[in-house]
């Protein structure tokens, strides 16, 4: 267990060591035929990779705040409800309780993680800490280059910028709880007083393999008056950008398919969350 970032991320430069945050998925990796590391480094003590930071422009989070601590600290508040509803539909009380937005951005082979989508929409960004020094990358370049990191490198923190957005968080598991999504989408808008979109946000999870930004159809509801049926329409006339994974838990073309339904929800969570 380390007591420090420095402390973390001296012990992670030896090559096979890896960080151990809620351990929620790196304890599983035998049920999925998958072999353990050679040594870890638990993070989950530390205490700047704990800590909420709410500043004028921007929220820190610390890498290893759990879910359920994000329910707790953001559900309610309009800019937030979507991240909330991320966290908390994620899979069950205790493993909210345990697993981190660090540990969940940083998962490889994961392709349902609820928060990579949720936080693409907010437009976050993610603190390296590496061997040169330290580095913010966006989310979406963090979940390109997470599988080519150093050793060495440590996430620290996730920083959320602040903006008057209202959001949403709409998710298909195939049963009501316990099951990872078939697919995800997550909305950030900023409307005008008469209701048009100034700014929006989507992405997507699940669908394929990574979470990405839907701008096909970010660019056809720019401009329009947020309504569910006509972000439902306009998700139909541009879903086949995507190429659904399939996987003994549904087929890609499944989880294309159920996008616009989950489009109409995510909208109607924005336009109820003030
Ligand atoms: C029963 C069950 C149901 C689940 N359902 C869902 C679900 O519905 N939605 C969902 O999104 N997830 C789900 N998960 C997955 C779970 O949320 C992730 O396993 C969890 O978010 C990972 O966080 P952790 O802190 O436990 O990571 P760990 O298991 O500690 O680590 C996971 C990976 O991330 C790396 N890592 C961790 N922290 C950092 C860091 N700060 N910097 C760099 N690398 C780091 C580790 O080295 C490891 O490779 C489920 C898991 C279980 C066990």
């Amino acid at each position: 267990m380390a007591d420090s970032v420095a402390d973390a991320t001296a012990a992670l430069t030896d090559d096979g060591c890896v960080p151990l945050a809620g351990g929620t998925w790196i304890m599983r990796a035998s049920i999925r035929g998958e072999a353990q590391s050679r040594r870890y480094v638990g993070i989950g003590r530390i205490p700047e990779l704990n800590t909420i930071d709410v500043k004028d422009g921007e929220i820190r989070l610390g890498a290893c705040v759990t879910h359920a601590r994000l329910v707790e600290s953001f559900a309610g508040l309009a800019q937030w409800n979507g991240l909330a509803a991320a966290a908390g539909a994620a899979a069950n009380p205790a493993v909210r309780e345990m697993a981190t937005v660090g540990g969940n951005l940083s998962t490889q082979d994961f392709f349902a993680a609820d928060l990579p989508p949720a936080l693409l929409s907010l437009d976050a960004a993610v603190e390296l800490v590496r061997p040169g020094g330290t580095e913010r990358l966006s989310v979406g370049r963090y979940l390109d280059v997470r599988r080519t990191l150093e050793p060495g490198a440590l996430m620290t923190s996730i920083v959320l910028p602040r903006r008057p957005m209202r959001t949403g968080h709409a998710r298909l598991p195939l049963r009501k709880a316990g099951d990872y999504p078939v697919a995800i989408v997550s909305m950030a808008a900023v409307l005008s007083s008469d209701g048009r979109v100034d700014v929006i946000r989507i992405a997507v999870g699940s669908v394929e393999p990574a979470a990405g930004r839907w701008t096909e159809l970010e660019e056809k509801l720019l401009g329009r008056p947020l309504d569910p049926d006509t972000a439902h329409e306009m998700a139909e006339a541009t879903a086949d950008t995507f190429t659904g994974r399939d996987s003994v838990e549904a087929p890609g073309w499944y989880r294309v398919k159920v996008l616009p339904a989950l489009v109409r929800r995510a909208t109607q969570a924005v336009l109820s969350s003030r």
